[in-house]
């Protein structure tokens, strides 16, 4: 499915053109073209899919598959010590185009990237409770 309104639609599609790495029938893979870091890129499904809520799992399975490539390719021609593998879900966690997308931010000591988050407390019976709640709609 394709959306018409859809900036990454249409960049799938090539028809907005992109700083493409690599392409085949179900995938584009692109600089993003505001980087967090040199190499960061974006790799996206061309059937549409709002986010993961949306996501089919076969789908996912070969993006993440993709991206294990990718990540080499990337690392290779930059040189980057690490990797994040960055991909928000909803307005509320920081996704501004509502097309899924998987994020590769190459990583160097010293970048001054922030993708961290301040952790948390937790308490292990209600970590066990949690989990069994959850495990019920898996
Ligand atoms: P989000 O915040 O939704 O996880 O990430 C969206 C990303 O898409 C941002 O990093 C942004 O720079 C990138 N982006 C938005 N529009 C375009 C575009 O037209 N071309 C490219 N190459 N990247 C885009
Ligand atoms: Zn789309």
């Amino acid at each position: 499915m394709i959306k018409d309104d859809c900036i990454f639609c249409k960049i799938g599609k090539g028809e907005i053109p992109s700083a493409t790495i690599y392409e085949n029938s179900d995938f584009r893979v692109f600089l993003d073209v505001a980087p967090a870091n040199r190499g960061h890129a974006l790799i996206i499904p061309k059937d549409h899919a709002d986010n993961i809520f949306q996501l089919d799992g076969e789908t996912a399975g070969k993006l993440f598959s993709l991206a294990t490539v990718v990540a080499r390719a990337i690392k290779e021609e930059t040189g980057c010590e690490g990797m994040n593998i960055v991909q928000n879900n909803g307005a509320v966690a920081g996704q501004t185009v509502n097309h899924f997308h998987l994020h590769l931010i190459p990583r160097n000591e010293g970048d001054g990237v922030n993708v961290t988050w301040k952790p948390g407390e937790t308490e292990n019976n209600a970590q066990q409770e949690l989990a069994k709640a959850i495990r019920k709609h898996v």
